[in-house]
């Protein structure tokens, strides 16, 4: 790369960064508004205080602080090392040495290096980010709402997230919703009764096109109602107890977050229950199919029953084949699915395959079924090397 070439990717690098952290500083400060709002405006001061109901002012105080603070840890802990998390740091073996099935980039059964990192190995199923700087194993995707990757590491972390999400949502609307839709209505009355919201938005035919059609025309002139009912409202009454747009506001970004995130853990979890990842769906989805190659090394010792889809690298039962054989990925094939629970295990079960302390790497398990399609002798799809 020349040094015009690395300086336009540093700066378009540094672009981004910039409006992620401003992401980052938007999802946070809507994670704490919200715990503001559920502990002190609703269950202290509107419960507890003004209804004098302390019981359920503690419960719902409970209820919505346990996974809205959750959700705040979770997103924190999804932000953390953008230049440390999950980036390899072993060295490339040699291929001779290999004893397990893996994945490889050619037909002669070679391992993949990245030639942005300075030539490191890039173990299988890592992907360097370009938005990061750096590779990253087992990576899913680069999430612009978290200003990091997810990797398979954090997997559980970011469902975790997801979820946390609409279920803090749904918990805080118990005692939100009435009176919510109590003050839309008001709000939506004042605005229509006012002479100078109806004529410059009501009566403009602009309202309808230009603020996101019909919906975005109720909800502008629903916030201008608001506008108005703010030189009515009295200082002694609790926030819960007259319009406001505080409420609505947050009201209105925590639907659209949970909706968002809700669409979005079904999505995720759907491709890794079939052993995908994002990236993975995204490729086998896209026009142009991206190679991918398994190699069975000569040396691997493992058993392959004819009745399926088991294989024992660790019993010593060898291949007894001299020659490696590497075989084409299809592009229907999935060459990590391990079928439904075990995919499943694979994202909440484990503890984390690659911790940082770590000396030997771990070869993550392929499909059984390709492997042994690619083993058995004769096959049209697998090739062997002399070796
Ligand atoms: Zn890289
Ligand atoms: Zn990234």
């Amino acid at each position: 790369m020349s040094s015009t070439t690395v300086q336009r990717v540093l700066n378009g690098r540094r672009g981004t960064r910039a409006v992620e952290f401003c992401i980052q500083l938007f999802v946070l400060s809507v994670i704490a508004f919200g715990l503001y709002i559920t502990s002190v405006e609703v269950s202290f001061l509107w419960i507890i205080v003004f209804r004098r109901q302390t019981l359920v002012g503690g419960l719902y105080l409970i209820a919505t602080f346990v996974p809205l603070s959750a959700a705040g840890l979770n997103y924190v802990s999804l932000i953390k090392g953008r230049r440390t998390h999950n980036v390899p740091r072993y060295l490339m073996p040699d291929i001779d040495d290999l004893t397990e099935p893996y994945e490889c980039i050619d037909s002669e059964g070679h391992l993949a290096s990245c030639a942005k990192c300075d030539g490191v190995w890039k173990p299988p199923r890592t992907h360097h980010c370009s938005t990061c700087g750096v590779c990253r194993m087992e990576f899913d995707h680069h999430c612009p709402w978290v200003g990091n990757c997810v990797t398979r590491n954090r997997m559980r972390n970011f469902l975790a997230l997801l979820v946390l999400v609409p279920v803090a949502y749904s918990v805080s609307m118990v005692q939100l919703y009435h009176p919510l839709v109590r003050h839309i209505s008001l709000a939506l009355d004042a605005s229509h009764q006012d002479p100078w919201t109806n004529q410059m938005w009501w009566d403009w035919y602009g309202s309808w096109i230009f603020f996101g059609g019909p919906f975005g025309r109720w909800i502008f002139g629903t916030a201008l109602g608001f506008r108005i009912l703010k030189t009515r409202r009295r200082t002694d009454l609790p926030l819960l107890e007259q319009p406001n747009l505080r409420l609505f506001s947050i009201c209105s970004i925590g639907l659209l977050f949970s909706l968002f995130a809700l669409i979005l853990a079904i999505w995720t979890l759907r491709d890794l229950l079939r052993g995908l990842t994002t990236l993975d769906a995204m490729q086998q989805k896209g026009s142009n199919h991206v190679s991918r190659f398994v190699c069975i090394p000569k040396n691997a010792s493992c058993e392959l029953h004819d009745d399926g889809a088991q294989d024992n690298l660790d019993n010593g039962n060898d291949l007894h084949s001299r020659y490696s054989k590497v075989g084409a990925v299809l592009p229907a094939e999935r060459p990590y699915d391990l079928g439904f629970w075990a995919n499943l295990w694979d994202v909440f079960g484990r503890t984390p395959r690659h911790p940082a302390n770590e000396a030997k790497y771990r070869w993550p398990k392929l499909n059984p079924i390709l492997v042994r399609r690619i083993h058995k002798p004769g096959s049209s799809e697998s090739e062997s090397i002399a070796n």
